[in-house]
């Protein structure tokens, strides 16, 4: 392991200082970074621990909305009760994902700059992956893909974004608060993370040395009817083969506005805006929900080992939805 310094500042100013010294890392719960570090994936100079700065809290917002802080940490964002009461999708999501252990330890902060999964990713004696040696070719591509993207690859990383809180926090139309040295910025969550493009390297919009500070959600409609549903190989801790964020405003039996976001399936949350209004102004039924899956599917390209994902993706989107329509919601 390379040596490198470590510093817990107690300010979001001294934290902006540290962390736009060159080789300067963000510090949260250290779930994934530190892995990365000991893997020898990442080689940071400096670490700087912002687990300790006061943006843990989770606030009612003037306009109905919610803040939660970036340092919040999944455990406690999940148990909140006006995120329990207003968000439940994202409850449900928070603690579909990881273990109890981890959700202690991970921040909202830290959950949303997750790095993928790809086990090629993982590791430095491999020498094909673009992500972590741009130039260096896509071992996933002609190799083991079967937790791979579908939608939104390109030819130089077929990785897939792992995080189940981002999908929730996608179809909530959530607004990443980001602070540099130079001022703070709100960044839509669908503008937060990257599809891979030529760049593979860069997940996020995110520039280096900013800091998020928060997550905004505006005042939403769909905490009578939503359901997260996580598919995946074991019940106890395990990544996404695929997930569905599914929330409906509804009255009666009848549609109003429908949010649906897919995990497990791209570099960044899915999101096709033409399948949720597909489900508006009718009552859900089998072939809405089935019409809807297929518009949010639209385009898929498996690899050799992951066409299962697209029928599987299409079954979850038409569950997901039946049960989000249920009085109450609730997971299945
Ligand atoms: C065994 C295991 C199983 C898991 N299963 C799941 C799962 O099923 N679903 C799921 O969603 N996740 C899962 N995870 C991932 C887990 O949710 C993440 O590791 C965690 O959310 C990361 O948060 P952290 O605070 O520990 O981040 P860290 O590891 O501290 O940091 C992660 C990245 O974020 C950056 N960062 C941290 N905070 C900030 C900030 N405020 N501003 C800017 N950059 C910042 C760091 O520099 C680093 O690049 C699993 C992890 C493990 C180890
Ligand atoms: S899919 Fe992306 S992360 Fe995985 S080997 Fe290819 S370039 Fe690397």
């Amino acid at each position: 392991m390379n040596p490198f310094s470590y510093a817990r500042p107690d300010t979001v100013d001294e934290a902006l200082r540290l962390g736009n010294q060159p080789g300067a890392r963000y510090l949260g719960g250290g779930t994934n970074l530190l892995d990365l570090v000991k893997a020898g994936v990442e080689q940071p100079q400096h670490l700087v621990d912002v687990s300790r700065l006061p943006l843990a809290q989770v606030a009612a917002l003037p306009d109905g909305g919610l803040r939660i802080g970036a340092m919040a940490s999944n455990t406690d964002t999940a148990n909140h009760p006006l995120v329990r009461e207003r968000y439940p999708l994202l409850a449900q999501a928070l603690l579909s994902g990881a273990s109890g252990q981890l959700r202690n330890m991970a921040t909202v902060g830290g959950n949303l700059l997750q790095r993928t999964r790809c086990h090629y990713f993982y590791d430095p004696g491999f020498p094909a992956c673009n992500k972590r040696k741009p130039g260096s070719g896509c071992g996933a591509r002609e190799g083991i893909n079967r937790m791979h993207a579908i939608l939104g690859a390109s030819e130089q990383c077929i990785a897939v974004h792992p995080s189940d809180m981002c999908v929730a926090l996608a179809a909530l139309d959530a607004v990443i608060v980001a602070r540099a040295p130079v001022g703070e910025r709100r960044i839509p969550i669908g503008e937060f993370h990257r599809l891979p493009g030529d760049t593979p390297q860069v997940d996020t919009t995110l520039a280096p040395g900013e800091l998020v500070v928060a997550v905004d959600l505006p005042p939403s409609p769909y905490a009578a009817h939503a359901c997260y549903l996580k598919v995946r190989d074991r019940a106890s801790f395990a990544f996404a083969l695929v997930s569905v964020a599914a929330a409906l405003e509804m009255t009666d039996s009848t549609v109003r506005s429908a949010r649906l976001a897919l995990g497990g399936v791209a570099h960044k949350p899915w999101r096709v805006p033409a399948a949720e209004q597909a489900l508006a102004g009718r009552p859900l039924s089998a072939q809405s929900a089935a019409a809807a899956a297929l518009l949010l599917l639209d385009g898929a390209r498996p690899y050799a080992h992951n066409a299962f994902k697209v029928s599987l993706a299409q079954r979850a989107v038409v569950r997901a939805l039946q049960v989000a329509s249920r009085p109450q919601g609730g997971s299945s």
